[in-house]
């Protein structure tokens, strides 16, 4: 059986290139073996969560791995065929959940009966989509391509405590010519809306928050305010949410201990602004999440306001797996990407 060999180091040098090879090396049933893991981030290597991604990538095809250890730079994965089936990963740390499933989630939409699975760990943490964004995001957009998943949030995990937990149900895809992604027309008739998630902190926080948000030049028609009561620790999110119609986009910021609230509501605000100013549909975040998808399918196309580090390293990773070609087509203020068979 044919390996892909992977660098881990180039473009991006993070997660996303391990998460990428793993479910492309399910699909495909082509062995992995990839060096240099995260060789960019600050704590090189396999941390917990991307562990967790590599157990639960062995469990969904019976595969093996030579290397999955906390700290390893390299690692083999041998996969075998995809099952369907009830599945249940604890992370054991905050380490994202929305990582671990969105590794499982492309081959088990080619199985042939639906999932479920359930994942403890964190559901809201910097540098991952948070729960909300999954939900209101990136399962509708996916969902425009034939793959209809549903997920719930049971409970809430904040980083850096975790504890949260989110089940998911899966369908087998609907694969259509007549159902694509094609994410091209920028969005109109915009509604702005805005959600704090706050967890044992004082009430001043979301007080000064929502008064930010409300003079923030966005024309941000309410903002809802979620206090997590069963959360295991503190947490703070800030979440603006562009509603076009059917197509929602959220943003997030997180607040952490020493960091002002004027630097949480100004990142947030700054991520929905640099979105609005040009006329693209699909934010910086969903642009890298969606390619797979293209990618499987062979098709669609979306426009962006952004040409991510993560959206270009992983149209290389993908490419080495799939027949397939990206092209990035400059228009006046936005990019436009397409995905065909090669
Ligand atoms: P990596 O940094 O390589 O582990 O990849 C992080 C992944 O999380 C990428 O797919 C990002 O698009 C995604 N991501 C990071 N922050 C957010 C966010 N605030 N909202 C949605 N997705 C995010």
């Amino acid at each position: 059986m044919e390996t892909i060999v992977i660098d881990g180091s180039t473009g991006e040098g993070g997660g996303q290139i391990l998460r990428t090879s793993l479910t492309l090396s399910c699909i495909t049933g082509k062995n992995l073996h990839i060096e240099n893991i995260r060789a960019a981030r600050r704590n090189p290597g396999l941390a917990k969560q991307h562990l967790s991604c590599v157990q639960a990538a062995c469990r969904i095809c019976n595969g093996q791995s030579q290397g999955a250890t906390k700290g390893s730079q390299v690692l083999d994965f041998q996969p075998g065929p995809v099952q369907s089936g009830d599945f249940h990963f604890d992370i054991g740390s905050a380490g994202s959940v929305s990582l671990v499933i969105q590794t499982l989630l492309p081959a088990l939409f080619l199985a042939d009966k639906p999932s479920a699975v359930t994942v403890t760990g964190g559901t809201h943490n910097p540098m991952a989509p948070p729960f909300d964004f999954l939900d209101e995001t990136f399962l509708p957009a996916i969902a425009n391509a034939g793959f209809d998943s549903s997920c719930k949030l049971i409970k809430y995990g904040f980083f850096p405590a975790g504890g949260g937990k989110i089940t998911f149900n899966i369908k087998p895809w609907q694969k259509s010519t007549e159902k694509i992604i094609d994410l091209c027309r920028p969005n109109s008739k915009l509604q702005i809306q805005a959600r704090i998630y706050t967890a044992k902190l004082p009430v001043r926080v979301v007080q000064r928050q929502r008064e930010l948000l409300l003079r923030s030049g966005l024309k941000i028609r309410n903002v809802e305010h979620i206090e997590v009561e069963d959360s295991d620790g503190p947490g703070n999110c800030a979440i603006i949410r562009l509603i076009a119609g059917e197509r929602t986009t959220v943003f997030t910021a997180f607040g952490m201990r020493g960091k002002p609230s004027e630097k949480v509501i100004s990142e947030v605000v700054s991520l929905a602004e640099n979105f609005l100013a040009p006329p693209a549909a699909v934010g910086r975040f969903l642009a890298d999440q969606l390619l797979i998808y293209m990618a499987l399918a062979k098709a669609g196309s979306f426009t962006t306001n952004e040409l991510s580090s993560h959206l270009q390293t992983n149209m290389e990773v993908i490419k080495k797996f799939l027949p397939v070609a990206f092209n990035i087509e400059q228009l006046k203020q936005v990019y436009r990407i397409s995905c065909q068979h090669l």
